[in-house]
């Protein structure tokens, strides 16, 4: 569905470039929820944009590319590429972005954001049938049809950001990506929103990309997933074998850290920070804090090695 060749981006700041996403390779497929994980700061939400095709400066993609597969009106098979890709916005790919208020205009009401959205990017020939439409789909969704008469403030944060997601999925795109869904929700209506997006996921039969930081969301949802560290991309892999045989010394630390039912003794965090971005090292990005660094890991970036059935990492440990 998407694909990421040798991914780099970075930010062009008067004081010089900020390395966000450095050779990332990846793909998302048909049918599956792909999770993007990491620490804050690692690059997930700038990697999305990059998906996304929204570059804007001071963003810009450095190498490599990014290819959407879709159907074209007659069905044939259609690639676009990056600088082309947002001309299949909503249709073929849409976006949640972090902060559902900040996305949605303040002054206008869930209908007219609605129709706004959906007509910028879709011929609309018959108003009275869409709004119909919209109405019978935030039903499915189990949204109240009260909402299209809402203000942005006048919903609650959960509600907002199935507003959006609803708003999202509603051409039935083939690829939907949202941006940490659930920050900053509280954890019922986390979970609320979580069953949302793989019901969604499960009716269109799409795939979905999901950002979070929060690796409890990545087990409860994602089929798949990436661990990102300081830019790069350095373990990927069915979720299930990431919880379970985690490879990567920074996969396994993430796991570690999580706690564990029935047990309560208090989790320590991973010491130390991750490398600035502006200059980061030339060997493993992970080599300051790994406690596995050998002369070899500071000199020389591990490329990446088949661990497992669909499983790769980087690291020097595992070749
Ligand atoms: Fe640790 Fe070396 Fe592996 Fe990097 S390459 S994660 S420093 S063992
Ligand atoms: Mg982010």
């Amino acid at each position: 569905m998407l694909k990421l060749n040798q991914v780099s981006a970075r930010y062009n700041m008067l004081t010089g470039y900020v390395k966000a996403v450095d050779g990332v390779d990846f793909e998302v497929r048909r049918n599956e929820i792909f999770g993007i994980a990491g620490e804050s700061g690692c690059g997930k939400s700038t990697l999305l944009k990059v998906m996304y095709d929204l570059i804007s400066y001071p963003l810009e993609i450095s190498s490599g590319s990014v290819e959407l597969h879709s159907l074209d009106k007659k069905g044939e098979p259609v690639v676009y590429r990056n600088g082309g890709i947002h001309k299949s916005w909503w249709k073929d790919i849409s976006y949640v972005p972090q902060g559902a208020m900040h996305v949605m205009n303040p002054v206008a009401k869930v209908r007219s954001q609605f129709f706004d959205t959906i007509s910028k990017y879709h011929a609309v020939k018959d108003k009275k049938r869409l709004e119909q439409e919209i109405e019978a789909y935030l039903k499915e969704l189990e949204l109240p049809p009260e909402v299209l008469k809402a203000y942005p403030h006048q919903l609650s944060g959960g509600m907002r950001q199935r507003v959006l997601i609803a708003l999202a999925t509603f051409l039935h795109p083939g690829i939907v990506l949202a941006d940490e869904p659930t920050t900053a929700l509280d954890v019922v209506v986390q979970r609320g929103i979580l069953t949302m997006l793989s019901q969604v996921q499960k009716k269109l039969k799409n795939a979905m990309v999901i950002v979070s930081h929060d690796m409890g969301v990545h087990y409860q949802i994602t089929n798949r997933m990436g661990i990102m560290y300081a830019g790069q991309m350095i373990e990927v892999g069915p979720t299930d074998q990431i919880f379970n045989a985690p490879q990567h010394p920074y996969t396994k630390m993430l796991i570690n850290a999580l706690p564990k039912i029935g047990d309560n003794s208090q989790k320590e965090g991973i010491p130390g920070t991750p490398p600035s971005l502006r200059n980061p090292p030339a060997g493993c990005r992970f080599a300051a804090r790994c406690p596995h660094a050998a002369e070899l890991c500071r000199l020389v970036a591990p490329e990446r090695v088949g661990v497992g059935d669909d499983h790769y990492a980087s690291c020097h440990l595992l070749h």
